[in-house]
């Protein structure tokens, strides 16, 4: 299992916190791996993936914007990657590529682990975003048979695109009805770019939510968005957007080098710590 290197692919991938995640616990297992950066542009993608094969890694992450992309090129998907069509994690088995998705997995451990009665107290969850991580996130409301799911997002017809992909097991809204659906949420998850460093804040009037409900930003860039600042002002339950990347990544190290790491205060310490540093630039 020694000197196993897998890479991160995307564009651009420079920002991404996987390779200090997986070297953190390539140190502390003593595994004499790597985990690399690949940036690939939209020109050489398909070749990059048909050839990873016969490369140096064995196998890999795939972030934006290539995790469709990913899941066709496969010659064999898990459950979650079937359902989402997205894969984030390949690796080779007798020389085929495979892939799979540990976002949904990431998200529901965060999310059990912060907040661990949540299921028993949501009826009625509210998804604001349509794009990737938000498929992720309604799968997983699905999968915890959550009654109702509403959709809202700028684009309407990609909030419709997600419930004609689930079959209907997730209701589209528009942006502009956002008021409407808070008294009703036991559960908000922001699946926005909105609140990331650099794009304005997700503006909405918590007064409005329902009284327990749990608020969920997927953002983690700040880690304390303004949505998660508001919210813990009001008192509700808030979980951050850290928990799901750090969690998203134990099962994908596991395949690749055999062992189930553990996310410990020391490695959110650090990846925070680097956070900040990037906060401060
Ligand atoms: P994506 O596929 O590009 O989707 C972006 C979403 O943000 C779309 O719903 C888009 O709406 C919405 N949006 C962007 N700018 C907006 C604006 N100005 N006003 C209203 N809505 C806006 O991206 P993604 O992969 O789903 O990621 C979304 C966010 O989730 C990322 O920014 C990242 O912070 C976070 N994320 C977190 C994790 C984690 O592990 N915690 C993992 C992946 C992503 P339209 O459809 O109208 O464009």
């Amino acid at each position: 299992m020694s000197s196993r290197i897998v890479c991160i692919i995307g564009h651009p991938v420079l920002h991404s916190r996987s390779p200090l995640i997986h070297k953190h616990w390539l140190s502390v297992y003593g595994i004499g791996g790597d985990y690399v950066l690949e940036d690939v542009p939209p020109a050489n993608i398909d070749t990059f993936l048909d050839s990873l094969r016969k490369s140096r890694y064995v196998g890999g992450n795939v972030t934006v914007p290539y995790k469709e992309l990913a899941f066709r090129k496969v010659a064999q998907a898990d459950t979650v990657a079937k359902a989402l069509g997205a894969v984030n994690t390949l690796w080779l088995e007798e020389q085929r590529l495979c892939g799979g998705n540990t976002d949904v997995y990431g998200f529901l451990t965060q999310l059990d682990q912060s907040q661990p009665d949540w299921p028993l107290r949501a009826k009625t969850a509210l998804i604001i975003g349509a794009g990737g991580v938000a498929r992720a996130a309604i799968h997983a409301l699905i999968e915890r048979k959550i009654q109702n799911i509403i959709v809202v997002n700028r684009t309407l017809e990609r909030a419709e695109d997600l419930a004609k992909h689930f079959e209907k097991r997730a209701v589209p809204a528009d942006f502009a009805d956002l008021p409407k659906h808070l008294p009703n949420a036991d559960l908000l998850v922001n699946a926005t770019a909105l609140g990331m460093k650099g794009q304005p804040s997700l503006d909405i009037d918590l007064a409005l939510l329902k009284k327990g409900a749990v608020i969920y930003d997927l953002v983690y860039v700040p880690l304390e968005t303004k949505l998660l600042a508001n919210a813990r002002a009001l008192d509700f339950a808030t979980v951050d957007g850290l928990g799901m990347l750090l969690h998203q990544a134990v099962p994908a190290f596991e395949r690749w080098f055999g062992v189930r790491p553990e996310v410990t205060p020391k490695l959110r310490e650090l990846v925070v710590a680097d956070l900040e540093k990037d906060a401060a630039r």
